[in-house]
């Protein structure tokens, strides 16, 4: 079986940045389950892994458009403290969707924060990082018909619960 559209893929991965720095791995955990052609990881390595097979080991060097892609600086804004929720505390590294006047959500993440002002980011930390990812596919599957409906995988027997919709 190769990967392809509508097949739900497992693979182990280490993510480096260029500096060798390791930013996000599946050592030591379950291997990750995405749907293939859904866009439920990132595009550069999606299309790297299309037409592989259970056990092939490969790397992929993703550029920053086929990643997270580029960073915009003039997208980082400072908002009054005032726009978020009393009861928690604010943090850098915090993530949160903001509403747009469009509709929709703007994942957006906290870069400084004191009691009256709140920077944020909507760039990803990884914007305009070339990622260079160290795959192995560990399985493949079919997509369940709910699965190809709702555009991502529910658990290895494709029926698991979930919540993110
Ligand atoms: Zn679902």
């Amino acid at each position: 079986m190769k990967i392809r559209d509508g097949q739900v893929v497992s693979i182990h991965y280490t993510l480096k940045l260029a500096n060798g720095e390791v930013v996000d791995s599946s050592d030591g955990a379950d291997p990750l389950e995405y749907l293939h052609g859904a866009g439920n990881i990132v595009l550069g390595l999606e299309r790297e892994l299309d037409g592989h097979e259970v056990g092939d080991r490969l790397t992929a060097i993703v550029q920053p458009d086929d990643g997270y892609g580029t960073r915009d600086e003039d997208a980082i804004q400072s908002v009054p403290r005032s726009a978020f929720p009393d009861d928690i505390e604010i943090e850098p590294g915090m993530q949160f969707f903001a509403h747009l006047p469009e509709g929709g959500e703007q994942a957006i993440w906290v870069v400084a924060a004191d009691d009256q002002t709140v920077t944020v980011d909507p760039n990803h930390p990884l914007a305009g990082e070339v990622l260079h990812f160290a795959v192995e596919v560990t399985g493949i599957r079919a997509a369940t018909e709910e699965e190809m409906e709702h555009g991502h995988p529910h658990g290895p027997d494709g029926h698991g619960h979930h919540h993110e919709h």
